[in-house]
């Protein structure tokens, strides 16, 4: 945990100075009613984190009061979580269960009291005599039972003698409370259902708000720390333990903002609707923001614990971009692990002049010369690049193979184009090469300029992998449920290649595929026959990823899906636009499929294309956005037109937006039919590049951030992604990232 303190820490701090508590005890009190996702990652991070920090304990108790929804299995998969993020909890597990009889023993008493009784109304005329926010409560009649009228009935509810629904037992607190929560709270309700671990013991069950606060006590629990939405709840819990009048020293309750994450759902509920519905492969499946779906993926416990650090602890709530947490994995794993080369689309290459075979020795860690470790790459004269590093036609700007441009192959030879040799369809199958003697990595005399070097495998040794790339479960930043899951959210690539150290290593290992992202040995479908990988997580921000796809770069699940020909072969005319799309214009399959196969789309594309060239942009934009608004209406009543895109990609290309404001602009285009720069400009969308300018909010978010300042300096440098972060936001994403990186550094490092 960091070394200055959050408002919790200052509260336990302030506790243990004034004597209120010698020890402190926190607890994780989960509901085990589904797996764990990275918000409980946060909630445990806060707990155990404080108890470990303050000398104290930690308990892990299932909150399981209600039968009907709760599993053993959740039950492992909490403690799991627990242990992997690397904390234990305090003695044994604990459960609310457990406690149910001394809670109905405290029931009791407060029906001696004259503070509970047991209600009769049916439901709808509870909810009326509730009134609302503006409006006092009326209590029912039923609150004038006398005690052992109260009594009676509370022992036969607990008998079973009733159904559910009939009585409940309330708290007799105050009916027109400004606190709605506490207008006669319930306390305990009727269910007819098994519970999984106290049987048919019960058919009475204690409420959230009795239950909970009663589990602390009965834990010597100091801070019960939840989320904000418990915050009216307070009332309550100080009331249940105030009026009981027990033993000190007691608990209170402490709330701090849940965390939220975009592209995601995060609740349990919700995330239980994607594994019943077959929407995903179970709770583990990588793209789950559970804990379990992380781990699976290849996360390690240090990266989230980092992200519970770097995110904080606020009292109010607010959405983190889940790019915050995809930079803390990146960040863990930059320095750690090696890095070895995978071919994901393989190009048979033979080196025509080479014979033999040798072993070339490579490091790896090549960014970080210290550090130790390399392995052997077995080299011959046949080797697999991948397809995307050679281009007959190259565009501008393409630093790889070509037929009059020589590459270096990765701590090896420079090579050279000779020949490719094309199948019957016109498609390249190999290519015939020379290599270079005098150029070997290292103690190149050759005297060969190159502008990159590309990764190989050599033939006989390479493995065939699978891979599965992992993209959002979700499409929308703030999804609402199925209907906004992304479709592409899993490519399975069955074919790539690795080179053989790969392969030789136990699963449970994590590599950086050069240039592809970092990935993971899939924990439970890898074999020696079908090594599986997960990818984690790609070497740059997805932004940045975004734009080398539109630069150009393969798609590789989609285009098999063509080679299959799962789909309707084309005809002659849409194969002649395929072809022309694909080698002239440079777009890639997918894009030129579902052009070439929409003669409404393919004209429009064509349109925008003569008023600007800008081939890859505008066809992105005329396959996602304008083809979604070709579905949702006629073409006659849409208000844009091929100009408008035209103009829209114009700014883009200009760097007057970003892609992601062009999003934006396409909305109101959409709506109001403007001329793209007329929109830019009267909504101020402009990207931001002026220093004095960005360098004001940096400013600001310094000084609204002293903490992360000091951390900072204190050398946290993990933190700078976050500034960066906080001063795109403040824009509302119109700075120009570029400044602002430069920026930040200058002003942090001042
Ligand atoms: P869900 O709605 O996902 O089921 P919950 O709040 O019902 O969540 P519990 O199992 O009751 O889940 O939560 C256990 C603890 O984790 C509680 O203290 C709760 O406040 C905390 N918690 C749950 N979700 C989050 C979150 N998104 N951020 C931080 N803490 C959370
Ligand atoms: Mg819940």
């Amino acid at each position: 945990m960091s070394k200055s303190k959050n408002f919790l820490e200052t509260i336990v701090q302030d506790d243990l100075q004034s004597g209120k508590y010698k020890d402190i005890i926190t607890r994780f009190p989960p509901e085990p009613n589904g797996f764990p996702h990275i918000g409980h990652a946060k909630s445990i991070f806060i707990n155990f984190g404080i108890a470990k920090k303050y000398g104290g304990k930690c308990n892990l108790r299932m909150d399981d009061t209600n039968p009907t929804k709760e599993d053993t299995k959740y039950v492992e998969a909490l403690k799991d979580a627990v242990q992997w993020l690397g904390y234990k909890w305090d003695g044994d597990v604990r459960f609310t269960s457990d406690y149910f009889d001394k809670l109905y023993e405290w029931a009791i008493e407060l029906i001696k009291m004259g503070k509970a009784y047991v209600d009769s109304l049916d439901e709808q005329t509870m909810k009326e005599y509730r009134g609302t926010v503006t409006q006092a409560g009326r209590r029912s009649k039923y609150a004038q039972r006398s005690v052992e009228e109260n009594l009676e009935l509370f022992e036969k509810m607990k008998n079973g003698e009733f159904k559910e629904g009939e009585h409940i037992l309330r708290a007799k607190i105050d009916m027109s409370s400004p606190n709605m929560k506490l207008r006669d709270p319930l306390l305990y309700r009727i269910r007819h259902a098994h519970h999984f671990r106290a049987k048919d013991k019960w058919c009475i069950y204690p409420m959230y708000d009795f239950a909970h606060c009663l589990s602390d006590y009965i834990e010597g629990v100091t801070h019960s720390i939840c989320t904000l939405e418990f915050e009216n709840n307070r009332d309550i819990y100080d009331w249940v333990l105030d009026t009981l009048q027990l033993t000190p020293p007691r608990p209170y309750q402490h709330e701090f903002a849940r965390l939220n994450i975009n592209y995601t759902v995060m609740s349990k509920r919700k995330l239980l609707e994607l594994v019943d519905g077959g929407y995903v492969n179970g709770w583990d499946d990588p793209r789950m923001p559970t804990i379990a779906g992380y781990r699976r993926r290849g996360y390690t416990p240090e990266s989230i614990l980092n992200f519970c650090d770097q995110i904080g602890i606020a009292k109010a709530n607010s959405t983190v971009d889940v790019s915050q947490l995809e930079f803390c994995i990146r960040d863990d794993l930059n320095t750690k692990v090696p890095r070895v080369m995978c071919v994901v689309k393989p190009l048979k290459v033979t080196i025509e002049n080479y014979d033999g075979t040798e072993s070339i020795d490579a490091s790896y860690y090549p960014h970080d010369v210290p550090k130790e470790g390399s392995r052997k790459l077995p080299f011959s004269k046949h080797i697999y690049i991948d397809a995307a590093d050679f281009s007959q036609n190259p565009p501008k700007g393409y630093f790889r193979l070509t037929p009059t441009q020589s590459v270096r192959l990765k701590y090896a030879y420079i090579i050279s184009f000779k020949e490719a040799i094309k199948d019957e369809n016109g498609e390249i199958v190999e290519l015939i090469v020379t290599y270079h003697k005098d150029s070997k990595s290292g103690q190149d005399k050759s005297g060969i300029k190159v502008k990159s070097a590309i990764q190989w495998v050599e033939a006989s040794s390479a493995k065939q992998v699978e891979l599965r790339l992992y993209d959002r479960l979700f499409k929308s930043d703030a999804p609402n449920g199925i209907e906004d899951l992304n479709e592409n959210s899993l490519q399975i690539i069955k074919d790539a290649l690795i080179e053989p150290a790969v392969i030789t290593q136990k699963p449970d290992v994590r590599f950086q595929f050069e240039r592809e992202g970092y990935f993971y040995a899939e924990p439970i479908d890898y074999t020696d026959e079908k090594p599986v990988f997960n990818k984690i997580v790609s070497l740059k921000d997805s932004w940045a990823k975004k734009k080398e796809t539109q630069n150009n770069r393969r798609k590789p699940a989609e285009k098999k899906v063509q080679i299959d020909g799962a789909v309707e072969p084309m005809n002659e005319q849409e194969q002649k636009l395929f072809d022309r799309y694909t080698k002239e214009l440079k777009l890639n399959s997918e894009v030129s499929n579902i052009l070439a196969r929409d003669k409404n789309l393919s004209s429009f594309f064509q349109e925008a294309l003569d008023i600007f060239n800008s081939a890859v942009n505008i066809a992105n934009l005329v396959v996602n956005d304008v083809a979604k608004q070709f579905k949702q209406n006629d073409i006659q009543d849409v208000k844009f037109t091929p100009k408008h895109i035209a103009n829209l990609v114009k700014l883009i290309d200009q760097e007057t937006i970003s892609t992601k404001i062009a999003k934006e602009v396409f909305e109101i285009i959409i709506a109001t039919g403007d001329d793209p720069l007329k929109i830019v400009e009267d909504k101020g969308l402009k990207q931001i590049s002026d220093p004095d300018v960005i360098l004001s909010i940096i400013d600001e978010v310094i000084a609204k951030n002293q903490d992360n300042v000091q951390k900072y300096k204190n050398g946290n440098k993990k933190l700078f992604g976050f500034f960066v972060g906080q001063v795109l936001k403040a824009t509302n994403g119109k700075a120009n990232p570029k400044v602002v990186n430069e920026l930040v550094a200058k002003q942090l490092d001042s």
